[in-house]
């Protein structure tokens, strides 16, 4: 990827005109009078919620940018490599990885011993330790990430684009009012145009739900009336990318630095093979001090780094972008408006605070029916390239029977294979009665449920917030369907 060889270009580097590059426009038109869902703000959070709507049709999906159109230069763009994995679970990662610069070491500076004033490598190390994940860490313009969400929603069977040019005033929420003919979209939303000149009027929205993504300044949380706490101060740091010529050996590696009297620093390789970022670590600021207070100029940066890397030099040729920003070490203490009566008290409740809050490690597995039902098909049809078949037989087949001290009828009738559940026959929970007792699958007591049947090599994967433990789950009925259908 030769894209930053001339200066920095936003867009897909893969195509030659730079007018052509920048991606699809938003929606036209005025925003709809009633949705089910409606995102605020366009971030990295906005449209990951927005990408895994749009895949929903029936769901009236709308988001709001008060930006006036797609992010062409980011600022988060360093990706851990859990980050690339869920891109892999929306289809995109192999363009990231493509693009992206790979940070596969790092390198440590501190004072020179025999000469403090100048810095000397003092180590280098792997960057992502063995065995965390199947991918890199990346570095890649935050930009085209979001580039790739807008083209997952774009595609998506809602086909959903943002509307640009929208902030966001404020939610006016409706008292719940009890009975049937209850308006089920209680929240309005007012809007108005970001940007008065590019056209647009104040309009409104009525929404089931409204997801506050619109940044550490949120409207949405001033509107339902939530605040952050912790500490007020914060900490001050420079941010540049840059073209440079130095006789810093490091420059392509992710480096942090420490000097002795002049505060420390951290290099990002960028993309591309030129450009790198430097972080400058500025002072603590003030409680209630803000940096724009301060006016540092993009040279003041440059100066500390000079100083920073005594006896390396840094002649910057351009600096393709910079910022100082503050980090604060504040939280909400509360992500929604639900009253305490109705967060669940003593409720076996899915959605009480209770289970939303608790780190519930079967929650970590995150995947879509599409990528599910991949991996089922896989196990049906014996295993391979995953599974070696003997390793699926002995993982889906009854091992309670490898058991004499269990009762008979619970090893013979309630069948465990290695984590996966048999169809248990005669009991509320079983998967389907026109499945065969040799199929076996997984019940997740959130509502998520997939089942395989090696005879008919048939599998079904159903992810839902139904709970299935209350009663004969509609999961069960659907189950019997799904089997009617494929006979
Ligand atoms: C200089 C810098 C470097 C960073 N580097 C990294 C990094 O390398 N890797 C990393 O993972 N993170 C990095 N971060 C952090 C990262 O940027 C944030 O964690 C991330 O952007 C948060 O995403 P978000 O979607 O919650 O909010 P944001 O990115 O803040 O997005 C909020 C969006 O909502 C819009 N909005 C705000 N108010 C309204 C309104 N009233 N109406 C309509 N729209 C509104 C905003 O215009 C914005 O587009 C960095 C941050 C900074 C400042």
């Amino acid at each position: 990827m030769q894209f930053h060889l001339n200066g920095f270009q936003p867009g897909d580097p893969e195509i030659a005109d730079p007018a052509e590059r920048i991606p699809a426009p938003g929606a036209d038109g005025a925003l709809p009078a009633e949705v089910d869902v409606l995102i605020v703000g366009c971030g990295p959070a906005g449209l990951t919620l927005a990408a895994q709507l749009s895949a929903f049709a029936d769901i009236r999906t709308c988001i709001v940018e008060q930006k006036s159109g797609p992010l062409l230069r980011g600022q988060a763009d360093g990706i851990a490599c859990r980050t690339v994995e869920m891109f892999e679970a929306f289809g995109f990662s192999e363009r990231v990885l493509k693009e992206a610069c790979w940070i596969n070491e790092t390198t440590f500076w501190k004072p020179d011993e025999k000469n403090p004033q100048n810095i000397a490598r003092s180590g280098r190390v792997q960057d992502v330790e063995d065995g965390l994940s199947e991918f890199p860490h990346v570095v890649l313009n935050q930009a085209r990430v979001h580039d790739f969400y807008l083209d997952v929603m774009r595609r998506s069977p809602a086909k959903l684009k943002p509307y640009y040019n929208r902030r966001l005033v404020d939610l006016q929420i409706a008292a719940e009012t009890a009975g049937g003919n209850a308006d089920p979209c209680r929240v309005t939303a007012r809007l108005e145009p970001a940007d008065p000149a590019q056209g647009g009027r104040p309009e409104t929205v009525k929404a089931r739900y409204v997801v506050g993504c619109d940044g550490a300044r949120s409207a949405v949380r001033k509107s339902i009336g939530r605040a952050l706490h912790g500490d007020s101060a914060n900490h001050a740091w420079g941010v540049m990318d840059v073209l440079a010529v130095t006789d810093f050996p490091d420059v392509r590696f992710k480096t942090l630095v420490q000097s002795a009297g002049e505060g420390s620093s951290i290099i990002i390789p960028r993309e591309g093979g030129y450009l790198f970022r430097l972080y400058i670590e500025l002072d603590k600021l003030a409680a209630g001090e803000r940096v724009a207070n301060r006016s540092i100029t993009s040279d003041h940066l440059i100066a500390a780094a000079q100083r920073i890397f005594r006896p390396y030099t840094f002649d910057v040729k351009e600096v393709a972008w910079w910022s100082v920003y503050e980090i604060g070490q504040r939280l909400c203490d509360k992500f929604d408006d639900v009253p305490d009566a109705q967060a669940g008290g003593v409720d076996w409740n899915w959605n009480s605070r209770y289970w939303r809050s608790f780190g519930a490690p079967w929650g970590g597995a995150i995947t879509t029916t599409s990528d599910m039902s991949r991996f089922c098909q896989c196990l049906a049809q014996g295993g391979e390239p995953l599974f070696s078949p003997a390793t699926v037989r002995e993982a889906t087949t009854n091992r309670l029977l490898d058991f004499p001290g269990i009762p008979d009828g619970d090893r013979r009738s309630r069948g465990w294979g290695y984590g996966w559940r048999m169809n248990w026959k005669d009991h509320r929970s079983l998967f389907a009665d026109l499945l065969p007792a040799e199929a076996y699958g997984h019940w997740g007591a959130t509502g998520t449920l997939c089942w395989i049947d090696p005879e008919r090599e048939l599998s079904a994967v159903l992810l839902s917030t139904r709970s299935v433990e209350r009663e004969v789950s509609p999961l069960t009925r659907l189950s019997n369907m799904i089997c009617a259908a494929a006979r």
